[in-house]
This record gives C-alpha cells, structure tokens and sequence, in this order.
C-alpha cells in the first residue's frame, strides 16, 4: 500500500505556509491502463508528488530551492493565480499547473507533455470527464512537438508514438490514432521491447482494451494481502 506523511510547504513564489502530503512509500501492484499509467494499489502516489500553494497556485516539488526567478513569479501572478478564484485545484488541474510553469521555466516540449499526460491520468483517476480530453490533446500537441524535433530519446520513441495514437483514440479521434498506431507497427527501430510495442499498436488498432494488466479482483487482493501478512510474520519470526 501507498503510504503517505503530513509535510509543511513554504510557497517559493508568495511566501505561504500550506500543508500538504507526501508519499513515503508505494508500490506497483496496481493496474497498467493502455496509455501506460502504472497505478499502486490503494493510494495513487502521482496525487501527492507535486504541491499546489493555495493562496498563489505555484506548483512544485517538495524541497524545491529557491529564491524564484521574477520572470516565473509575474508568470504564476498573471496565468495562474486569477484561475484560483474560479477553479477547483484538482490533481490533474495541479499537473496542469507544473506544466505550464515548467514550460515558462524553459523546460523541452517532451517533459512538458509527460506532466500533461500525468493530468490526464488524473483526471480519469478522478471521473473528471470535463478535463480529460483538453489534457489528452495537449499531450499530443507537445509530444508531436517533441518528435518533430527529435528530442525525444531513441530509447522513448515506440513508448511517444504509441502514446500519441493512444491518446487520440481515448479522445474519440480514431482516424488519427491508426495513423499513429500505424507509424509504431511499421517501425524498423531496434528496442529490447519492440515485439511488446507492435503488438500492443496492432491491439489498440483493432480491438483496443483499457488495460494492459487488468485491476485486481477481489479475491486476488485478499490473497496479496494474505502474502503480505505472511512475508510481515516471517520477517518477525526471523528477527526474533
Ligand atoms: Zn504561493
């Protein structure tokens, strides 16, 4: 299970004391969904990486140092700020955030869409249907940016070509997303996991599926933790 901690943030950009929590520990025994989002089980830890100060709307990590950049403090004033007064700060509305603000911090257009995609898995980890599409689009506009300008890793390319294709098929553009399946299945890159990234393309192509590793089932849970109660006694018989 993910376990989480009480933290105490002070807001690099207006100064605000907030609290928050931070993930202690987690774990990947959770679902994979088929635009690649790898859940825990219990708590989703992607909720509790990134703080948004309440007061500003500034949003980073914890531990963060300062002192901010003036041009990123007029940037939060100006963009970010005024939307506190209207919207709720959802998970995926924080990611929204970081991207934004990293992308003024002169961060590549590849990461910038990678905090997108973590928006939109939030919003679909929330039912916020009203989100989700906007932050699929935006992780096509700035991967497709990316590709373009070939900064994405040799070693990410099945991974971004394949996502994009994925992204337009959960938003209900199925044309674009074959051609994007299409550009994976006729790929002649070496990868260790290329035989993985066809097969997956062809499927989301012809008979698309939300998960890669399906959510457990009741009786499966009952047994990992079964397991785990086990592995906790074993680890104090011997420790006795
Ligand atoms: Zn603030």
């Amino acid at each position: 299970m993910t376990t989480l901690a009480p933290i105490e943030i002070k807001c690099l950009c207006c100064g605000n004391q907030f609290h928050s929590r931070e993930v202690v520990s987690t774990n990947s025994l959770g679902p994979v969904t088929t635009d690649l989002f790898e859940m825990a089980a219990g708590q989703q830890p992607i909720r509790y990486l990134i703080f948004t100060c309440p007061d500003c709307g500034y949003t980073g990590i914890s531990g963060e140092e300062g002192p901010l950049d003036s041009q990123i403090k007029k940037f939060v004033e100006e963009k970010i700020s005024p939307r506190l007064k209207e919207e709720e700060i959802t998970s995926g509305r924080s990611w929204e955030f970081m991207a934004l603000i990293n992308e003024a911090k002169g961060l590549d257009d590849f990461a910038v869409g990678s905090m997108f995609l973590r928006a939109a898995w939030c919003s679909w980890l929330d039912g916020n249907a009203g989100d989700e599409p906007g932050y699929r689009r935006k992780v096509t506009d700035y991967f497709e940016k990316a590709l373009n300008k070939e900064i994405v890793l040799e070693d990410r390319i099945y991974w971004t070509k394949y996502l994009v294709g994925e992204m337009y098929r959960r938003i209900g553009d199925e044309i674009t997303a074959h051609k994007w399946f299409d550009k994976v299945t006729q790929m002649e890159l070496k990868h260790p996991n290329r035989d993985f990234w066809l097969d997956l393309a062809r499927q989301q192509k012809t008979e698309p599926k939300e998960y890669v590793r399906e959510p457990a089932s009741p009786e499966d849970l009952i047994k990992e933790k079964r397991s785990l109660l086990k592995k906790i006694f074993n680890m104090f018989g011997r420790n006795a």
